[in-house]
């Protein structure tokens, strides 16, 4: 199989085709005819990650988030991006992208969050995201422990004017999920599930009656990433998930 075939083969379950217009998925570095190994996948390309892929007997880094996304003016081989793309190439690392499709995809990562949670009847929220209801209702303190658990997050902050007494109608979207905060209310959403909301959108948002969760968006994503192996694999092609966390947790103090 070559890089191209593994393309197409992600085409078929996250279509670039749904991907937005300002994103960059597919080829970030590499040959559409290089034989692929195996595959790592993880949700940053940064040199550790193509390192590690490399030490993986991988030659495709499949990643969420694009390295490349608008015009490159230069590669400065001792910045970050300059050093992944100088690994990628001394290692013959391809690295390809999917982002926006795999987030909107079936099975993705919006998708995946909500099979996680539990959530039935799932309509789009916006452009991105879901709203669901709970199969049962439950406490906040109750169904807040079950987010944390079921996606492995180290914190929820939650930000509300009238916390509700039960959750049940839940809208969510995987990533910066901010500007769709007005759908979520629009979806009557007992809490709206994002991160990377702003100080400014968490006032207008809970002050318009919106109950927020608002997480760590490296931690949100990385959920799906075992089900964008899984379905990787289904190629026939072998899998590594690098669970590589570019971002460190912050130092509190
Ligand atoms: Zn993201």
């Amino acid at each position: 199989m070559k890089v191209r075939d593994l393309l197409n083969h992600i085409d078929t379950f996250a279509p670039f085709a749904l991907s937005e217009e300002w994103d960059n998925p597919g080829l970030m570095i590499g040959s559409y005819e290089a034989d692929v190994s195996r595959v790592a996948v993880c949700l940053d390309a940064v040199s550790e990650a193509v390192v590690s892929a490399h030490e993986n007997n991988c030659n495709v880094l499949l990643c969420h988030h694009p390295l490349i996304f608008r015009g490159v003016k230069k590669i400065d081989v001792d910045s970050e991006f300059g050093r992944t793309l100088s690994a990628a190439i001394r290692y013959g690392v391809n690295i390809i992208a999917a982002h926006t499709n795999w987030d909107k995809a079936e099975g993705g990562v919006n998708d995946t969050l909500a099979s996680l949670l539990g959530l039935m009847k799932t309509e789009p929220l916006d452009e991105f995201g879901l709203s669901g209801i709970m199969r049962e209702k439950m406490k906040p303190d109750e169904f807040f422990a079950h987010v944390k658990t079921s996606w492995h997050l180290t914190h929820i902050d939650i930000y509300t004017q009238d916390m509700p007494e039960y959750i049940s109608r839940v809208s969510l979207c995987g990533g910066s999920g901010s500007s769709f905060w007005h759908s979520a209310l629009n979806h009557k959403a007992d809490v709206y599930i994002t991160a990377d909301m702003k100080y400014h959108e968490l006032i207008d948002a809970s002050r318009d009656g919106l109950t927020i969760a608002n997480i760590n968006h490296g931690e949100m994503e990385r959920v799906s990433l075992p089900e964008l192996a899984r379905k990787v694999s289904e190629s026939g092609i072998e899998t590594v998930n690098l669970n590589i966390n570019a971002l460190t947790e912050p130092i509190r103090i």
